[in-house]
C-alpha cells in the first residue's frame, strides 16, 4: 500500500473513532431494558394504607401494589415479574432518575412543576388535601389554621398547598409522614397537612385524631417515569393498560377491594 493510501486510511480510522467517542450515549429504551431484565422495578411507599403497606415483612399489598401488578402484566405478561423498592416523597424523583426504579406508583400528584422533572401516565386516582388534627382540637375549618403551626412532609404538594389556605400559618417540614404524625400527637404542631387518602390511614388506626371534612386541592395521582423518549413506549403501554382497566371494570374492582 502506498504512503498516500495509508495516510487516507489512518485519517478515516481516526475520524470514525472520534465520531464514536463524541456521540452522546443514548439511554436504553426503558421497555427493552425491562424485557431484557424480565422484571419490572416499581418505587412504592412503604406504609400508606390502603395504597401500599404490609402486614408481614416482604408481603406488600394495597391498591397501588395491585395496580403495579397490572402494569407488570401489561409490559411482561406476568403480574409477578415485579420487584418493589421503597421510596419517600423526599427521595422518589432522585431514585427514579438514578435508575433505582423503572416507575413510581407512590401517591404522587401530577403537577406542572413535577412535569419538568418526570413524565406522568394518565391519572389513576383523585385525592385532595386536608389536615389531620387531634380530636379535642379547636380547629374546625381551614380559617382556624391561620397563625397555627402546621406540619407537612418534605417533597409533598402539601408544602405549597397549605400556603393557599393558611398563608399566615407557621409551616414545619418533616422527613416522613410518621414524623409529622408523631409531632401532632406530641403537641409540637396543631395540624398535619397531607392528602385525605394518606391522613385517612391514621384516622382508621387512631380514634384520637380526625380529619377536617373539606379539601383545599385536587390531587390527581399519576405513575411517574424518567423524562424523555426512553420512557415513551412504556408510558404508552401503561396508559393503554389504564384505559383497559377503566373500561373492563378492573379499576372499579380494585377500588371496591381497597376503599370500601
Ligand atoms: N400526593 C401528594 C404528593 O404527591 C402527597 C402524597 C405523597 O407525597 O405521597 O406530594
Amino acid at each position: 500500500m502506498n504512503k498516500f493510501i495509508k495516510s487516507i486510511l489512518l485519517i478515516l480510522v481516526i475520524s470514525v473513532i472520534a465520531v464514536g467517542c463524541g456521540e452522546k450515549q443514548q439511554p436504553m429504551d426503558l421497555y427493552d431494558s425491562i424485557q431484557q431484565r424480565g422484571k419490572l422495578v416499581v418505587g412504592v411507599e412503604k406504609n400508606i394504607k390502603p395504597f401500599s403497606f404490609s402486614q408481614a415483612e416482604g408481603q406488600q399489598q394495597g391498591f397501588e401494589i395491585d395496580l403495579a401488578k397490572q402494569m407488570a402484566k401489561a409490559i411482561l405478561r406476568d403480574e409477578n415479574a415485579i420487584e418493589f423498592v421503597f421510596v419517600e416523597p423526599s427521595n422518589r424523583i432522585s431514585m427514579l432518575n438514578s435508575g433505582q426504579a423503572d416507575m413510581l406508583i407512590a401517591t404522587m400528584t401530577i403537577t406542572n412543576a413535577r412535569k419538568n422533572m418526570v413524565d406522568f401516565s394518565e391519572p389513576y386516582y383523585y385525592a385532595g388535601q386536608t389536615v389531620l388534627v387531634n380530636k379535642m382540637s379547636k380547629i374546625k375549618t381551614f380559617t382556624d389554621l391561620q397563625d397555627k403551626k402546621i406540619g407537612v412532609t418534605f417533597g409533598t404538594t402539601a408544602t405549597d398547598g397549605i400556603k393557599s389556605v393558611a398563608p399566615e400559618a407557621l409551616v414545619q417540614g418533616y422527613k416522613t409522614y410518621k414524623e409529622a404524625y408523631d409531632a401532632l400527637k406530641a403537641g409540637e404542631i396543631d395540624a398535619f397537612s397531607s392528602d385525605d387518602t394518606i391522613l385517612m390511614g391514621y384516622v382508621l388506626n387512631d380514634n384520637s385524631v380526625k380529619m377536617l371534612p373539606q379539601k383545599y386541592t385536587q390531587e390527581p395521582y399519576g405513575i411517574a417515569f424518567r423524562k424523555g423518549t426512553e420512557s415513551t413506549r412504556t408510558i404508552e403501554t401503561v396508559n393503554t393498560a389504564l384505559k383497559i382497566m377503566n373500561s373492563n371494570g378492573t379499576m372499579v374492582q380494585l377500588r371496591n377491594k381497597w376503599f370500601k
